[in-house]
């Protein structure tokens, strides 16, 4: 089936891998038309803002967008285009896979195995921006509240900031989890908090994670301190499957999972809602090396094997993660981030290492 595709290119190496995304996409054989809408620092000057309107419209219209980064300028008043996307987009699920791809440097002596699945909260939690400045020297109502409230006398020089955790929210996020971890045949759900302490926020989420469990017989589900998982997942991250957290949990452990399999230059990711998903890579914008022919593709690229999966083309999406996989394993076709000292090979430019890509593509 033909579709329409939104499709973000975004500034510094975004333009150069997406042209990597479209170029294995046409060898694919996979009918898309790709919808291309540009946005950040590259529009800015004549739109005057980061992510003019046209882009939401594009993704409601189509559904389904692919996003290379885009830069957020520092200090001018812009808010965040990714945070934006997801809070216009309802995009509640932020989806992480971590795996390791044989011929990736990584620091773990035996990462072969490690095989996550990072499902983090996406609107909740410290994350809802729900701050307050400390105010010496004026009447401070919420200080006064708080002091009534719960007996805890903060001193005026507190900054204060709110972590909310609704049981919806929970139940939302942890289904989705589940969910996913059913449609994948994956075997173990681990919700992740630190309801001991935080009994009334992360407490919610625990509870919300065990109800929803109970509808998923067949799925393990345990429970795990963030703390404990954190040492957990340096120590034995192969016996770990699908991980669901709340949002500032989340951030930490899919940076620190992405670091075990070898950085964020190979870790996809997706913002997902109920009516929209936005596939991108993880790393950033790289203006250190952009317009260079250096960006490694691999991200971008397993992010498309992910979109190519959820619209229905799960045949495409195996081809081209195991033409990437192929590429990388072979340590021949790859980029300089990608390389050991030592290595026989020179590295090879971004889209040299997309060509390699889409000769597997036709050849296995
Ligand atoms: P970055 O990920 O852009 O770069 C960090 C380092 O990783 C750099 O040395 C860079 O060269 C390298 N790198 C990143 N991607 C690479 C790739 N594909 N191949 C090879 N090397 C790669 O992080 P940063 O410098 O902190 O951020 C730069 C800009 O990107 C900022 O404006 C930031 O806001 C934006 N950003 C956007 C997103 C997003 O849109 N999802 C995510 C992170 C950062």
């Amino acid at each position: 089936m033909r579709r329409t595709v939104t499709l973000i290119p975004g500034d510094g190496v975004g333009p150069e891998i997406t042209d990597v995304v479209k170029t294995c996409i046409s060898a694919l054989g996979v009918d898309i038309d790709w919808d291309i809408q540009n946005a950040g620092a590259a529009v800015i000057e004549k739109e005057k803002v980061p992510l003019p309107d046209r882009i939401l419209d594009s993704i409601r219209r189509n559904k389904i967008a692919l996003k290379g980064p885009v830069e957020t300028p520092v200090g001018k008043g812009f808010r965040s285009v990714n945070v934006q996307l997801r809070k216009a987009l309802d995009l509640f699920a932020c989806l992480r896979p971590c795996k390791y791809y044989p011929g990736v440097r990584s620091r773990i002596t035996s990462p072969q195995g490690i095989d996550l699945v990072i499902v983090r909260e996406n609107t909740e939690d410290l994350y809802a921006g729900i701050e307050f400045m400390e105010s010496c020297g004026e009447d401070n109502p919420l200080l006064t509240f708080i002091r009534e409230n719960s007996g805890v006398d903060l001193g005026c020089d507190t900054g204060i900031s709110i972590k909310p955790i609704s049981i919806s929210g929970s139940e939302r996020i942890v289904t989705f989890a589940f969910e996913y971890a059913q449609r994948y045949g994956r075997k173990k759900v681990t919700g992740i908090d630190k309801a001991n302490i935080m009994k009334l926020s992360d407490g919610l989420f625990m509870q919300a994670a065990e109800d929803v469990s109970r509808r998923y017989p067949d799925i393990a589900y345990e429970h795990k301190l963030i703390d404990n998982m954190c040492m957990q997942l340096v120590q034995f991250p192969e016996k770990y499957d699908v991980l669901v957290l709340p949002n500032l949990y989340g951030d930490i452990i899919s940076d620190l999972a992405a670091g075990l399999i070898g950085g964020l230059g190979v870790a996809p990711g997706a913002n997902m809602g109920k009516e929209y998903a936005v596939f991108e890579a993880t790393h950033g914008s790289a203006p250190d090396i952009a317009g260079q022919d250096k960006a490694n593709p691999a991200g971008i690229l397993l992010s498309t094997a992910l979109m190519l999966d959820h619209i229905g083309e799960s045949d495409a999406a195996v081809r081209l993660e195991r033409a990437i996989a192929t590429v990388i394993r072979e340590g021949k076709a790859v980029t300089g981030d990608m390389k050991q000292a030592g290595d026989p090979h020179p590295p090879v430019g971004t889209r040299a290492m997309g060509q390699a890509i889409v000769e597997k593509i036709d050849s296995l």
